[in-house]
């Protein structure tokens, strides 16, 4: 075995970060290997530390719509750089990025900004609690809110991939007012209602999952939740951390056509900064501090080079059939790989919105977590190496969502389809 710069870099890097990475899924521990260091990327590719060239699937795992170091949002953020990188105080970029949200997603009266999506959907589910007045919060298996302490019940992402049922260091007493859920059993979730309803502060439900794979929700899921909630005077929480700007110009709600009570933003809106934001209805909103007095805060909040760098995103958003020509090129991609899967005899369950997408290895239609489940693991694993050394960058875990950007080019789709066709030939048994 040749000794890579990766391969340095990463066993420095174990004996100074726990697990040598900053965040889990990225030291691809459930494909067998170890991480690529990343030293830049442009467009639809990024380029390894040895010199290696990957079309990138993962788009640092969902904010990079536009594909790596845009040219406008690169320029955007250096020219907020230059007159400082954070203030402490209010500056107009705020409000820019808080209109033009709005201007997206009808659902959306007030916004307000945090820095991570695990921070905009904890706020948001204690402004439901304060709002309500109630403890209780709904969630589905399989979803990922974020790693606070009340969500990271039955959670998907890497809580999925590694295995573990929910993490140490969380009272039970903490998560006692959790209820989790199946994805999509509209049944089971009314029978919940039926007992807790008038109790619950809110439903928390990511409209398309997207940390156990891509899993869309079946018809009548995400209308049951909006009509079940109105009855009980619940708070409906869309997490769009994932699918805000990335499935439908007026994200999955304006896709479905449901109007939650709250939703939570992060990726996209930052544009590959540090963003996120909760919003939605100006009652609720004004519920918090300093208009009202359920807490919430963050020194940098509102940072204004993350803020320029959601601004220049947005608005690139906005160009006729943006999300036209996303789609189709994510189709294409996704029935490309089915079509391999079928030529090849290698059973897949596959589905795609707007830019994100999903490929299970399993003969089931996948509808909720335990279906995900059934996926073969090692296939996975083994596909997943193989398409890496044929400089095909995917998410390393069976359970993630992938994602094409505006910067993915039709020979970029038609190089990752021939890729997975050589690749199925050779794992098939
Ligand atoms: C990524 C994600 C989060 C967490 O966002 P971070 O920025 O990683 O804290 C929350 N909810 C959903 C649906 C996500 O996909």
């Amino acid at each position: 075995m040749v000794e890579t710069n990766s391969k340095k870099l990463f066993e420095k890097a174990l004996n100074l970060i726990p697990g040598g990475v900053n965040s889990p899924v990225r030291a691809c521990k459930s494909v067998n290997k170890d991480p690529l260091f990343i030293q830049r990327g442009s467009g639809p590719r990024i380029f390894d530390v040895d010199g290696n060239a990957y079309i990138d699937y993962v788009g640092s795992w969902g904010p990079l719509i536009l594909g790596h170091a845009d040219y406008t949002v690169i320029s955007s953020i250096i020219d907020a750089i230059r007159r400082g990188t954070s203030f402490g105080a209010p500056c107009d970029l705020e409000i820019e990025l808080a209109e033009l949200m709005i201007s997206f997603v009808p659902s959306l009266e007030m916004v307000r900004m945090v820095s991570s999506g695990t921070e905009a959907a904890m706020s948001a589910v204690r402004l439901a609690r304060g709002y309500t007045g109630r403890d209780i919060i709904i969630k589905f298996d399989g979803c990922y809110h974020g790693h606070s302490d009340v969500l990271l019940v039955g959670a998907g992402s890497g809580v999925a991939t590694l295995n573990i049922p929910g993490s140490p260091g969380i009272p039970a007493d903490v998560t006692k007012n959790t209820i989790s859920i199946p994805y999509n059993d509209i049944e089971k979730f009314n029978e919940v209602m039926a007992e807790y309803g008038d109790r619950t502060a809110c439903v928390i439900v990511e409209p398309v999952a997207g940390n156990m794979g891509c899993v869309l929700p079946v018809p009548g899921f995400l209308e049951a939740l909006r009509s079940k909630t109105s009855e009980y005077g619940s708070v409906l929480i869309f997490d769009e951390v994932m699918t805000g700007f990335r499935v439908h110009k007026n994200s999955a709600q304006g896709y479905f056509n449901i109007e939650p009570d709250l939703s939570c933003f992060g990726k996209v809106i930052g544009g590959g900064m540090p963003v996120g934001a909760f919003g939605g209805k100006r009652e609720i909103m004004e519920c918090l501090a300093p208009k009202g007095n359920v807490y919430q805060a963050g020194t940098l909040s509102g940072n204004p080079v993350a803020m320029a760098a959601g601004i220049a995103t947005l608005k690139q958003l906005k160009e006729p059939s943006f999300y036209e020509k996303l789609s189709s090129k994510t189709k294409m991609l996704v029935s490309g790989i089915k079509n391999a899967g079928d030529e090849t005899g290698i059973n897949i369950c596959a589905s795609h919105i707007g830019g994100m997408f999903g490929i299970f290895f399993t003969d089931i239609e996948v509808h909720n977590y335990e279906d995900a489940k059934t996926s073969d693991l090692e296939l996975f694993s083994k596909y997943y190496s193989k398409m890496l050394s044929r400089g095909i960058y995917l998410a390393p875990s069976q359970f993630e969502a992938g994602f094409v950007s505006s910067a993915h080019t039709e020979a970029d789709i038609n190089a990752t389809i021939n890729s997975a066709l050589t690749v199925f030939k050779t794992i098939k048994n």
